[in-house]
């Protein structure tokens, strides 16, 4: 049999799988990342042999955070420093012999939202992931949506008319000191509230929630999607409560635009190894 790989390579974590050509996980592992890139190639590699075991690998998929040139394949993971100008692309293909892919970790997991998590044949979709940072995807009838020179839009650093109880305390980790991520991201709930996300009030989640309804309601107005679809570990912790709050401040503030569907993922922690797997068997388009 032949098999194809998703890996999902993350911050503190790797995960790596091998899915048959329907997108159906065979195998899969976990492990810890380290703080050298060599030890960390190492360990993926090995991961990757294991999971394949004795099976021809038709292609490879992979989401890692950004800065990153997807053509080329070479990352510079903002929060693995070891990692920098790193030609990932040519050392797997080198390495296992399959086509291999690799792009942004939130374009990554909307494309597995779009293939395995009920989204298919949306033509506008955007995915928004919240967990201990934000980011988002979109795609335009099943391709990502890219902007200048390949850039990807930034949609958890867009400006968005707050509500804060403790206003001198939001601070964007990326030195704005307005941006969406700073009010509903788990870092930014953290110095807000002092105090992780699952340990909210039901009065602050409904902060949280009024924020991101107006970063929605922005969404919206600018880019008139069909569905946004929201995951990650904040998004999940609040639940389908949390969401329908947003959807109605978003929706109370759209004026001119319709209103697009918004729903939970539920692919839980998933969404971007199985969007991996999906770009391992669809490939990227260049
Ligand atoms: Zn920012």
């Amino acid at each position: 049999m032949s098999i194809y790989i998703g890996l999902d390579i993350g911050g503190t974590k790797f995960m790596v799988a091998a899915a048959n050509e329907s997108g159906q996980i065979l195998r899969r592992l976990r492990a810890a990342t380290s703080t050298s890139l060599e030890q960390d190639l190492a360990t993926l590699n090995q991961m990757i042999a294991e999971v394949a075991g004795e099976e021809k690998i038709l292609g490879m998929g992979a989401a890692i955070g950004g800065p990153l040139d997807w053509q080329r394949g070479i990352v510079s993971p903002l929060h693995q420093p070891a990692w920098r100008d790193v030609p990932l692309k040519d050392w797997m293909t080198g390495r296992w012999g399959c086509p291999f892919w690799v792009d942004v970790d939130t374009n990554i997991a909307a494309l597995g939202e779009y293939t395995f998590g009920n989204a298919g044949g949306v033509e506008r979709f955007l995915y928004l992931t919240l967990s201990t940072g934000m980011g988002g995807g979109f795609l335009v009838d099943g391709q990502i949506y890219r902007g200048m020179n390949g850039a990807h839009p930034e949609a958890a650093h867009q400006a968005v008319h707050f509500r804060c109880a403790n206003p001198q305390a939001v601070q964007c980790e990326c030195g704005a000191p307005d941006c969406l991520e700073a009010l509903v991201s788990g870092n930014g709930i953290r110095r807000i509230y002092g105090k992780p996300a699952e340990e909210l009030s039901a009065a602050e989640w409904d902060e949280v929630a009024y924020n991101l309804g107006q970063g929605l309601r922005n969404l919206a107005v600018l880019y008139t999607p069909d569905l946004i679809r929201i995951g990650g570990g904040v998004a999940v912790g609040g639940g389908p409560a949390f969401i329908q709050r947003a959807c109605q401040v978003m929706e109370a503030h759209l004026k001119l635009t319709p209103a697009p569907q918004v729903s939970l993922s539920d692919l839980g922690y998933d969404t971007a190894l199985v969007g991996a797997i999906a770009v391992a068997i669809h490939g990227l388009e260049q």
